[in-house]
């Protein structure tokens, strides 16, 4: 691989010009947010809700980040590209450029090459990154080093290039039975908080929060950040062992993307799920497979 070209591509603090196609959308999105503010109405909010769940859990945390970039559990294919097709409705770009970004985050945390890291800056992180960064942008070299799983997978290239389809589509659909009011709930305004939710996840919880682990980067764990983001606000439990399923790693660290894989585990439509144990007898968390977690439960409860 040509190293100096992918170099290029992932420098976060190399200026390119502003992307403003993004920028564009990104003003228009918050305006329209706020407009929506003045079209209230029950089925309206419900949407949004709905919608929230459907492309914040269902597709970004469960789909993008827990089953694709990480693996942290297997779901039959076509469970996998309902939960990835969920995620297309957060607007944060195609499958594969979303989990190279994120697969380099794990790769150079909070280091040179972070595309987003607030040691760059909090607004940075936050949302600069997407206006002047790599985002979205990674060349081919940089894709066959992070995604080699997903560059050949077809429908993942379409949805890479039309990104903006099924959220163009569902808005037309909330228009033509909704009305404006549905509409502009169910797609600004949710898509907005949504992007803010995942936006503060880069940010805030790599500045504010605690550490369970000394993960050797700024990774925090948030609970305000898990609350608006269905988990994944317990970051620096993630990036200490980020192939485990389950972030939220005691009953009252809430995470709802988990309890979602569980139900999907009860359901028969997800099996080999990672996840980690505390581990008495040697006072380690540990990162356990399948039924060898059953086992470790066992073993437990005859120690106890
Ligand atoms: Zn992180
Ligand atoms: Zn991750």
């Amino acid at each position: 691989m040509n190293n100096e070209k992918y170099i290029e591509a992932r420098l976060p603090r190399q200026r390119r010009n502003i992307n403003w196609g993004t920028g564009t959308f990104l003003v228009i999105a918050h305006a329209a947010a706020i407009a929506a503010l003045f079209f209230w109405s029950w089925p309206a909010v419900i949407s949004a809700v709905v919608l929230y769940w459907v492309a914040g859990s269902l597709g970004i945390g469960m789909g993008f980040h827990r089953l694709i970039t990480h693996r942290g559990y297997k779901v039959p294919k076509l469970v996998e590209y309902f939960l990835v097709t969920c995620g297309m409705l957060a607007i944060e770009g195609g499958p594969i450029q979303w989990v190279t970004t994120h697969r380099i985050h794990h790769a150079h945390t909070d280091q040179t090459g972070d595309p987003h890291t607030p040691r760059d800056g909090g607004w940075w992180a936050h949302v600069g990154w997407i206006l002047r960064g790599t985002a979205h942008i990674h060349n081919r070299a940089t894709l066959e080093r992070y995604t080699p799983d997903l560059i050949k997978d077809r429908y993942y290239i379409l949805l890479d290039r039309f990104y903006y389809v099924p959220l163009i589509i569902l808005a037309v659909l909330l228009l033509g039975f909704g009305g404006w009011g549905v509409m502009l709930w169910g797609i600004f305004l949710r898509v907005t908080l949504g992007l803010h939710a995942t936006w503060l996840v880069n940010s805030a919880t790599h500045m504010w929060g605690k550490r369970r682990f000394n993960t050797g980067e700024d990774s925090r764990n948030s609970w305000w950040v898990a609350l608006i983001s269905f988990g994944e606000g317990w970051h620096n439990n993630h990036h200490a062992h980020p192939t485990s399923a389950r972030h939220g790693l005691r009953w009252y660290e809430i995470d709802f993307n988990w309890w979602g894989i569980r139900t999907l585990q009860f359901l028969g439509l997800a099996r080999a799920i990672k996840r980690v144990r505390f581990n008495r007898a040697t006072s380690a968390w540990q990162l356990v497979r399948g039924r060898r977690s059953q086992k470790i439960r066992q073993e437990m409860a005859a120690k106890a």
